[in-house]
């Protein structure tokens, strides 16, 4: 897996998303992973390259209603399926992770990469995804060597306020891909098929 000279993941489909801007330092030194699902528990179908795209329909289902408008982006997303889809080059700072704070620093869309997986809080991710994930990891850490083993859930930069990767991330099942990452403890409880 190799990122091109315009900062793009080789082998993910490009999805260009208007929602990012300049990283104020240029630095990158986290890998911030997230879950999300459209409609929320619901996999498949075009709705989150909608929302990154900024092109959500507000009226094809109640919670698109909620967010559609919202201008909110990743850098990557693995689907169930393994596929990779890119939205914003690494080297630009995407719109993921809101109010934030990584080791005292506050605002980590400044200097992190922000990697949704296609899920939820209450259902186990695909084994195709944790290995599409850590293959990038790696790609990015070779890429970006301030980042590496520099890795953080939404929720550890954010808590109290998001809850996602969840308690059915198995950070224990990525290290076991990627055993030089730095990753919080794994939390199973509350996984449905645990
Ligand atoms: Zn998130």
């Amino acid at each position: 897996m190799q990122i091109d000279a315009e900062h793009w993941l080789s082998s993910a489909r490009r999805c260009p998303s208007p929602h990012f801007n300049e990283r104020p330092t240029g630095e990158i030194s986290l890998a911030v992973i997230h879950n999300i699902s459209l409609p929320p528990g619901e996999f498949g179908g075009p709705w989150i390259d909608r929302l990154f795209l900024g092109t959500l329909p507000a009226s094809e289902h109640p919670y698109f209603a909620s967010i559609a408008g919202m201008e909110v982006s990743a850098h990557l997303l693995i689907r169930r399926d393994g596929e990779l889809v890119q939205y914003v080059p690494f080297d630009r700072r995407a719109w993921h992770a809101g109010r934030s704070e990584y080791q005292g620093r506050s605002n980590c869309n400044d200097f992190s990469v922000g990697i949704e997986l296609e899920g939820c809080d209450d259902q186990p991710f695909e084994a195709i995804q944790y290995a599409q994930l850590a293959q990038v990891l790696q790609a990015l850490w070779r890429r970006y060597p301030d980042a590496s083993g520099k890795l953080a859930g939404h929720s550890d930069i954010a808590p109290g306020r998001k809850s996602d990767p969840g308690p059915c991330f198995e950070w224990s099942r990525l290290h076991a891909l990627m055993p030089a990452a730095a990753a919080p403890e794994p939390d199973k409880t509350g996984c449905r098929g645990e």
